[in-house]
């Protein structure tokens, strides 16, 4: 992913390198975009940005991989040295201001030792537990030549490093841990959908019939329309449980830290993850496993299978309990989906989105609300097909799934499906204030001819808006500056018509059947994006939780 066509200065490209350049129309999406590359293909994509504010646009991206742990190379021009010091053009210390954000920052000291740093910032962005690499080409190193046969490249040909395989004695504990408990349960995270630990998970869910509950990102990897999920009992598996299998994922503030009051104050924690230093923060881990997730996984099957363990459903206590919460939960979704009376709620819009996109389709989506109310609603049956707000909370339209790194995220999948999956579909769902952040990428998205389905879920402000009317009275009423609520935005922006500007027509919806004759429409584009509008409810809100969202401060 890179920025800045200009750099080719509109000349025609004489042959293909093999390179893949996606210009973007702003250095924070191409960040996005390239790190969800490194996410879906497991290599690190670039995001190439110009010097001093170029570069600085690409921090919040830096830092979002680094949080989720996803590969990314970030290389960006930079001053001539010799104008150094003496207030160049665009002159800024990117190398200092990049290390924060990175496992590895660094300008390489002259051509000839290029591709030294080009490869150890790849292996450093892809090795243990991934994260960002960032790379500095000043002017002058960039005019600088250099005999080919001077140029160091034997370590090239070096065997990828291969991640660490559990220590058995660690299988057998957490075996035992398991099978002596009355409460087991199974979160599966984003390391294991990152660490392709979809077919072991599978295999230990389904021969153990141990409940399993995926995080946001974690969708996918066992399916969740799988009986043995309990996403719909979520607050209850959590509270309850008396012994987790952590796979993947850090008992951080998505996890309510692991501790009481939504965790069980003795719950016993097996923590398998390919980073050490994750192990014991907030809570104490019972069996801490540093190891790849799959021969863990696979080693614990054939363990528990030694044993003959397996839970059966139907006459088993903990599955009863979470059965029961799961039915009314479902219940209270269900009757919320059923009313479509106008304006529409987020249950009946996401319940009409579901019902009307393929099964297989890669959904970005994130915020607060949506890691609730989307995360049972749209689902995924296959790993690595959501992409959301992540564990940096990176949304736009806080509160109400906004989409900050949306655009960038549904770009990439995008380029995804053409290359690995041709065919599949990207639906992108968008608060409206999220979308404001990217939404002139949607003019990369023509460029490149990416069918992505843009959903716009507007509620006419940031947490809710307020209805038009109201908002016309209190802005005629005054100094908009004083009187307009600092959440609301515009009322019923026509963002579908953004799709005039190429010559398209985009989809206004205010009824669930409106939203099904967008979706057919825009399943039947296969050769640019389609946006839908969704006119919902601005006061609508998601059903009422036992928990705050976040827990209490803890000081
Ligand atoms: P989630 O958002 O789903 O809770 P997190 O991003 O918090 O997930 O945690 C993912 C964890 O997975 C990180 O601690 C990371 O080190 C770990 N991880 C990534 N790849 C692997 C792998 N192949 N094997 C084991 N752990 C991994
Ligand atoms: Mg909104």
């Amino acid at each position: 992913m890179g920025i800045d066509g200009n750099t080719i200065l509109g000349a025609k490209p004489e042959k293909s390198i093999g390179l893949k350049y996606i210009g973007m129309r702003n250095e924070q999406a191409a960040c996005y975009a390239a790190q969800a590359i490194g996410y879906l293909t497991g290599k690190p994509g670039v995001c190439l940005g110009v010097s001093g504010p170029g570069m600085l646009h690409c921090i919040g991206g830096m830092a979002n991989a680094q949080v989720n742990c996803w590969p990314l190379l970030v290389i960006a021009g930079s001053c001539a040295e010799d104008h150094e010091g003496i207030g160049g053009f665009q002159e800024w210390p990117q190398v200092d201001s990049s290390r924060m954000y990175c496992k590895y920052a660094a300008r390489p000291p002259s051509a000839r030792l290029i591709p030294l740093h080009v490869e150890k910032a790849v292996r450093l962005a892809s090795a243990g537990r991934p994260g960002v690499s960032y790379l500095d080409m000043p002017g002058t190193l960039l005019m600088s030549e250099v005999e080919e046969d001077k140029v160091p490249l034997d370590f090239y040909s070096a065997e990828p490093v291969s991640l660490g395989h559990p220590n058995p004695a660690l299988v057998e504990q957490a075996a035992k841990l398991l099978t002596e408990a009355q409460r087991p349960l199974i979160i599966v995270g984003k390391g294991a959908a990152y660490g392709r630990a979809e077919d072991a998970i599978r295999k230990l869910v389904n021969t153990t019939k141990i409940p399993f509950l995926p995080t946001p990102m974690g969708k996918g990897v066992v399916e969740d329309e799988s009986s043995l999920c309990v996403s719909a009992a979520r607050t209850q598996a959590l509270l309850k449980a008396d012994a987790i299998l952590l796979l993947g994922a850090r008992l951080n503030w998505m996890l309510h830290f692991g501790q009481p009051p939504r965790f069980a104050p003795d719950v016993k924690i097996i923590q398998v993850d390919i980073s050490p230093e994750e192990f014991h923060n907030s809570v104490k881990s019972e069996v801490a496993v540093h190891s790849d997730i799959s021969p863990f996984v696979e080693q614990l099957t054939n363990k528990l299978a030694e044993k003959k363990f397996s839970m059966v459903p139907s006459n088993n206590n903990w599955w009863k309990t979470l059965s029961e919460k799961q039915k009314a939960n479902a219940a209270f979704v269900k009757a919320q989906a059923e009313n479509t009376s106008v304006p529409l709620n987020y249950y009946a819009v996401f319940k009409t989105i579901q019902d009307n996109i393929p099964k297989d389709s890669v959904i970005v989506s994130e915020g607060a609300n949506t890691m609730d109310i989307g995360r049972g609603m749209l689902l995924n049956n296959q790993p690595r097909h959501r992409l959301d707000a992540g564990t940096f909370g990176t949304m736009g339209g806080y509160y109400i799934y906004g989409v900050k790194v949306g655009p960038g995220f549904a770009i990439a999948a995008a380029m995804w499906c053409r290359d690995y999956a041709p065919g599949k579909r990207v639906v992108c769902v968008e608060g409206d204030s999220a979308f404001g952040f990217s939404g002139m990428e949607l003019e990369t998205m023509f460029r490149y001819k990416l069918p992505v389905v843009v959903i716009i879920v507007n509620n006419n402000g940031i947490y809710s808006g307020l209805d038009k009317e109201t908002f016309k009275e209190l802005q005629d009423g005054g100094d908009p500056t004083q009187m307009t609520p600092p959440t609301s935005l515009s009322g019923e922006v026509h963002y579908e018509k953004m799709m005039e500007m190429f010559n398209e027509t985009g989809y206004l919806c205010r009824t669930t059947d409106e939203i099904k004759d967008a979706l057919k429409k825009a399943m039947a584009t296969t050769d640019k994006p389609s946006l839908i509008n969704i006119l919902i409810d601005p006061q609508s809100n998601r059903k009422p939780q036992t928990f705050n969202w976040l827990t209490e401060s803890k000081l």
